[in-house]
């Protein structure tokens, strides 16, 4: 797949992935930050920055948003500017898989819809360092949410990301790597369907149109409405569980 047909893609949405202002609210609340000083945050695949918003406008910290694609914080760098948000919000463009940031430098990582870029396993362990002692780590990771499933939707994930399991396997990954859980949560289907797949629907067409149908513009699209029909049939049996522990 070209880069630049899916950058240009994701790029007019408003959220790369499943999620909402509210649930990261509530994740931050779980988190339960220490007021006062100013808190280093790392937004760790921000996309065009829904999450990243957030963050810096609920903690006092400086936000510093990271994204393999520069195209997407070129956007974000403009919607913090909207916002007033400019001068705690800076973007960094880099791998998830070598991150700069200093042993012990962060008071927060933070990533939604994201980790499975590197796989939740290594993202977790290749972070911690990174992470004071006692510092939050809050990921979203696609995760099965009964004990069996029908095979149409356990072949599509494992051809997917083989990484997804269920929240008792993930949450002891989590303490095998030195974090202690401080709360975690589901988010509903309002957040895959209204803030995710039903503005994307409404750009296939133009999209297509734009992209002169092109074979890539062509796969994406069926590649979506593919995963699109995937949730809309089987979303008991899966979601995006979101964990928030402490570097322990
Ligand atoms: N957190 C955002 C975006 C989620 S989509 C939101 O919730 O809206 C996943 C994001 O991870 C995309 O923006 C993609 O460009 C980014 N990404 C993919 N691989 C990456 C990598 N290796 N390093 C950093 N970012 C990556």
């Amino acid at each position: 797949m070209d880069f630049q047909t899916t950058v240009a893609f994701y790029l007019e949405g408003e959220r790369q992935g499943p999620g909402s202002t509210e649930y990261t609210k509530q994740a931050i609340s779980l988190a339960q930050l220490p007021q006062g000083q100013t808190l280093q945050v790392a937004d760790i695949g921000c996309g065009t920055g829904a999450s990243t918003m957030v963050l810096a406008q609920e903690i006092n910290a400086t936000v510093t948003a990271v994204d393999i694609f520069p195209a997407f914080l070129k956007v974000l760098d403009e919607k913090a500017k909207q916002l007033g948000l400019e001068d705690r919000v800076k973007t960094l463009s880099g791998s998830m898989e070598s991150l700069p940031f200093r042993k012990e430098s962060l008071d927060v990582i933070w990533a939604e819809g994201a980790i499975y870029n590197m796989g939740f396993e290594r993202g977790v362990t290749q972070w911690r360092p990174m992470l004071k002692l006692g510092g939050v780590l809050a990921v979203s990771e696609i995760t099965w949410l009964t004990s069996k499933r029908p095979q149409e939707i356990q072949r599509y994930w494992d051809n997917q990301y083989q990484e997804i399991a269920t929240a008792h396997d993930k949450i002891s990954i989590l303490s095998k790597a030195g974090y202690q859980l401080l709360g975690y949560f589901v988010l509903p289907s309002s957040c895959w369907m209204q803030n995710y797949y039903g503005p994307m629907e409404k750009r296939f067409d133009s999209f297509l149109k734009a992209h002169g149908h092109s074979q890539e513009a062509m796969q994406l699209v069926e590649e979506n409405k593919e995963e699109m029909r995937m949730y809309q049939m089987h979303h008991q049996y899966y979601g995006y569980g979101f964990y928030i522990a402490r570097k322990s």
